[in-house]
């Protein structure tokens, strides 16, 4: 079986570890330890051909672990996420772009999925989805808004868009 990583990035609190649950688990947790750093296995189907997927839920926001670069490195396809509820989240998305840049060391295009979170907070959102659209537009990258609360576009992520964006 065809084996892809993937790796999901963050600021804290953005939702990285209930969008992998409802994911893997198919479950939304409320209350999730912020300090784990896991990974997790699924297996999907995707044109009749079932593939593994191994996907790094981080943690922390402090510089790469060696074991962090080690999956950069073998990493397939990244996740960035942020909150639609902050502009800050969204904002320190850059600095993980940058660091997968470094540590990939390559100019060519990585597979990435931008992906806003938290929609069902309607009345907390700050950050506009066209502002969402107007970055992925600027990294070439997929746009997704998600809830992983009310599991709002969460099989989109990988299964559709991430991972035809990851087989290329
Ligand atoms: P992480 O630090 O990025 O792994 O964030 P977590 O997955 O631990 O989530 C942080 C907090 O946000 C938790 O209290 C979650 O219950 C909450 N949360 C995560 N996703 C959503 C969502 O889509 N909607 C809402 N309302 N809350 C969410
Ligand atoms: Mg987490």
């Amino acid at each position: 079986m065809l084996e892809y990583n993937l790796v999901i990035f963050g600021s804290g609190g953005v939702g990285k570890s209930c969008l992998t649950m409802q994911f893997v688990r198919n479950v939304f947790m409320e209350k999730y330890d912020p300090t784990i750093e896991d990974v997790y296995r699924k297996t999907i189907e995707v044109d009749e051909k079932q593939y593994s997927l191994e996907i790094l839920d981080t943690a922390g926001t402090e510089g790469f672990s060696a074991m962090r670069d080690l999956y950069v490195k073998s990493g397939h396809g990244f996740c960035l996420v942020y909150s639609v509820t902050s502009q800050a989240t969204f904002n320190d998305l850059t600095e993980f772009k940058e660091r997968i840049n470094r540590v990939k060391d390559t100019s060519m295009n990585i597979p990435l999925i931008l992906v806003g979170n938290k929609t069902d907070l309607v009345d907390e959102r700050v950050v506009a989805k066209e502002t969402g659209q107007l970055l992925a537009q600027k990294w070439g990258c997929t746009f997704l808004e998600t809830s992983a609360k009310a599991r709002a576009n969460v099989n989109e992520v990988t299964e559709e868009d991430l991972f035809a964006t990851i087989k290329h």
